[in-house]
């Protein structure tokens, strides 16, 4: 399967005669077990070596955190909540999940601009950590405390002064409406010391889908020296130094997978600082698309084929309503196609061809103009790299066409 990218080939263990298998299973056998097609699915096996891959990479005693808004289909954060040490949650909706999935409260934490007094409310009787993005909320988780007799457990989400360089997307640095600026952190400090806030420590996440290793330890370098500076003003010892994450999966031609080594060397010297310098703090690394993304397929039909003006077009019954970053439209600044293969295609012809769904609208391109080989009405058409950002980051209502099945494989 010449179409598949180095870093996919042990999700795409394929027969002899080009059939995908997922988690050890025949595609084929894989969409009758669905019902149905478009689905995703997503290998557990996968995710479990990729999380033991970091555990053996990270210094021992690091914390690592499912940012569950890369994927939050339920069974999913279930299985997570049992292989990794914590959950990050964006919403009291994502909080809900986390805490029905089974994860421990003292383990979770809640980040995420805007939250309202209910989310507040529901942070604080769940015990989970909040990662307090604004003076307004701390001010709010005052009244709540003061209104349910539980001391909030908050850390500050700092927007730095510096940047994640080379991110696919920018959360820190500059003006952001995350966290609070650096500048202004020894004065949330003083509030929180007023306000009797139980304080905790730190959250700073600059940026998402990062795939060079120097940018990542720059950042995480950065984000220490500048916790260790704030901590000075701290009512309390720092006992969580979350870094952040932002590590990256190649989704396209010419992308280069991560460096873990040089990430894993980095944080090691940072943690023997920590252990000097700040000595009850927990260092946590936030992790979303890394833990996931790789382990994701997206599956859909041909439906039909058609030759216009000589550009050949096949259309699936799948598109952007569940796959929009796919069609380039999650946030890509240049569209590019994502890994695609014809399942149980190994040889034969080959073909240019446009890969598109059932909706009225150009942008529902799922492929542009790639050499596959040669498909019929009948045919799977499966795109790699899917486990992140898929199904939930999709307008599924978006023409009314029914919505994706998932599987955990
Ligand atoms: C989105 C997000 C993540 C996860 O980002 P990935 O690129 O999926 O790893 C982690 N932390 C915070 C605060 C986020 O907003």
């Amino acid at each position: 399967m010449s179409d598949i990218p180095v870093h996919s080939k042990p999700l795409v263990e394929s027969t002899a005669t080009g059939e995908l298998l997922i988690g050890g299973q025949r595609l084929t056998r894989l969409v009758e077990r669905a019902g149905r097609t478009p689905f995703y699915a997503y290998d557990r096996r996968l995710i479990r070596s990729r999380v033991a891959e970091l555990r053996e990479t990270l210094p021992a005693g690091t914390k690592l955190h499912y940012a569950m808004k890369a994927n939050p289909f339920v069974p999913l954060v279930c299985f997570m909540s049992q292989l990794v040490d914590g959950i990050d949650v964006a919403s009291a909706g994502e909080l809900n999940v986390a805490l029905n999935a089974g994860a421990d409260p003292a383990e979770v934490s809640f980040a995420g601009p805007g939250k309202s007094e209910a989310e507040l409310s529901q942070a604080v009787a769940s015990g989970v950590l909040i990662n307090v993005e604004s003076q307004r909320e701390l001010r709010l988780l005052a009244s709540v405390a003061d209104r349910l007799g539980i001391a909030p457990r908050v850390a500050l989400r700092v927007n730095p002064g510096f940047e994640l360089k080379g991110s696919g997307m920018k959360m820190g640095g500059g003006p952001k409406q995350f966290g609070i600026d650096e500048e202004d952190i020894p004065e949330a400090l003083a509030d929180i010391r007023a306000l009797g806030l139980a304080f905790e420590g730190f959250h700073l996440f600059a940026g998402s889908q990062n795939l060079r290793a120097d940018a990542v330890c720059e950042a995480q370098r950065q984000a220490f020296a500048l916790a260790r500076r704030l901590a000075v003003h701290a009512p309390a010892p720092v006992r969580v130094l979350n870094l952040g994450g932002g590590f990256g999966i190649p989704y396209f031609p010419g992308e280069r997978p991560l460096a873990l080594g040089p990430i894993g060397e980095n944080l090691t010297q940072i943690r023997e600082q920590c252990l000097r310098e700040m000595p009850e703090a927990i260092m946590v690394v936030e992790l979303g698309r890394y833990l996931v993304g790789e382990a994701g397929v997206y599956v859909a039909r041909v439906v039909d084929r058609k030759v216009s003006r000589d550009q050949i077009f096949l259309i699936t019954d799948g598109g952007l309503n569940h796959h929009l970053s796919a069609s380039g439209n999650f946030g890509q600044v240049i569209r590019k196609n994502f890994p695609v293969a014809i399942n149980g295609k190994a040889s034969g012809q080959r073909e240019t061809v446009s890969v598109v769904g059932p909706l009225c609208t150009p942008l529902d391109l799922l492929a542009d103009r790639v050499e596959l080989p040669a498909a019929d009405i009948g045919d799977l058409f499966v795109v790699f790299q899917s486990g992140a950002y898929g199904a939930s980051a999709s307008p599924q209502a978006f023409l009314g066409h029914p919505p994706c099945a998932e599987l955990l494989v």
